[in-house]
């Protein structure tokens, strides 16, 4: 029986309900269930909370890639440099607007996108440059802003597990060409369904997303390109609308769980935990250590038997995935962190006592 899991909402939904049930009570009897004035001061308390000019809210994250890609003119024939090591909606996206996704080998300290050899993968097909913020922790935005101001590339940048996350001061998403977020209920700004959001400063870009998302059309009725239907729900905005005033104290929250899973687990050699580089805001989205010495799944067996759930984020790198089984791509420091990473449980409201059955449990291991 599992007593403390990887991931609970249920204190949360609780803690919220009477907000959120009014809030959509108020959308019900309001009548107006799509691009409402929920979904509108939504993408402006968001777009200021992140310092953009525009946020557009659609269905999904892997939506808001879809239509971030193409809103910059990604397309036929195009690449899209990004990493191994993320969930399969990034190079989904690419290939969905029918792009090809490079792949570069990742950090193996922060599990981002490693900026080093990036300049030799780039061709006179490549237009874009997709970061992922993983976990929660930002990239290497400079180096890749170089990068891409170089040789003429966009950024397009998935922060999708990295709401409110900062680097040198900005907030991810604002950063890139575009930023692309999702509202999925377990990110660490999630509502109780799905949903997505696209940030960009470019009033270009900004017309083509509001286009895309509404069937390739400005004004109802004149189509002008073959687009999506893809909106933020008036019931999502209205809902996340009570949880964004709450994110910086829940990734505050995350944060010192963070604090005391590191003091607690220091000490032990078999273990790296997750390092929050200097000048950056880590959200901890996610709180993932490796486990050295072919000892992952030993441990995560143990931490089961003990009620302590724990997941694998990513067991199989992408390229790796039974969809690229004609490629014979190698990375190998994606593929051994696919052998080593475990993440422990983290909510923001994870009561102080699991927290210390968590660190009791993984030392208790390790003796
Ligand atoms: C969750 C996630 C997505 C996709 O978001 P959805 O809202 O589930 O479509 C994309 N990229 C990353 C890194 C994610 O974690």
């Amino acid at each position: 029986m599992i007593k403390i899991p990887i991931y609970d909402p249920s204190t949360e939904v609780e803690s919220l309900s009477q907000e959120v049930l009014e809030s959509v009570q108020k959308v019900l009897q309001s009548g107006q269930f799509i691009l409402g004035q929920n979904v509108k001061n939504f993408e402006k308390e968001t777009a200021d909370y992140l310092g953009v000019k525009f946020a557009f809210g659609v269905n999904s994250g892997t939506d808001a890639l879809v239509i971030g890609l193409r809103a910059l003119g990604i397309g036929n024939g195009d690449k899209v440099i990004t990493t191994p090591f993320t969930f399969f909606a990034t190079v989904e996206a690419i290939h969905l607007v029918g792009a090809e996704p490079i792949l570069a080998d990742i950090d193996p300290k922060t599990f981002n996108i490693d900026v080093s050899n990036l300049e030799s993968l780039i061709t006179e097909e490549t237009k874009a440059i997709l970061p992922v913020h993983l976990f929660g922790q930002a990239c290497e935005m400079d180096e890749l802003r170089a990068i891409a101001e170089k040789y003429n590339l966009k950024i397009i940048e998935d922060v999708a597990q990295g709401f409110g996350g900062e680097y040198k001061g900005n907030k991810l998403g604002s950063m890139g060409d575009v930023g692309c977020f999702s509202f999925f209920p377990t990110k660490n700004l999630g509502t109780y369904g799905d949903g997505g959001l696209i940030t960009t400063n470019d009033e270009e870009t900004a017309r083509f997303i509001r286009m895309l998302r509404g069937h390739g059309s400005e004004k109802k009725y004149h189509n002008e390109m073959f687009g999506y239907n893809s909106r933020l729900d008036e019931i999502h905005a209205a809902i996340l609308r009570v949880k964004l005033p709450k994110i910086e104290d829940w990734n505050h929250k995350r944060k010192e769980v963070a604090e005391r899973y590191q003091k607690g687990l220091s000490e032990i050699p078999e273990i790296i935990l997750p390092n929050e580089k200097k000048g950056r805001v880590h959200v901890f989205h996610q709180y993932t250590i490796r486990v050295l010495n072919g000892k992952r799944d030993e441990l995560k067996n143990y931490l089961f038997e003990k009620g302590i759930g724990s997941m694998i984020y990513y067991p199989v790198p992408l390229h790796k995935l039974p969809v690229y089984k004609e490629k014979d791509w190698a990375f190998p420091i994606a593929e051994k962190a696919a052998e080593e990473v475990l993440s422990l449980p983290m909510w923001p409201l994870l009561p102080v006592d699991s927290q210390e059955e968590v660190i009791r449990a993984v030392r208790e291991f390790f003796i």
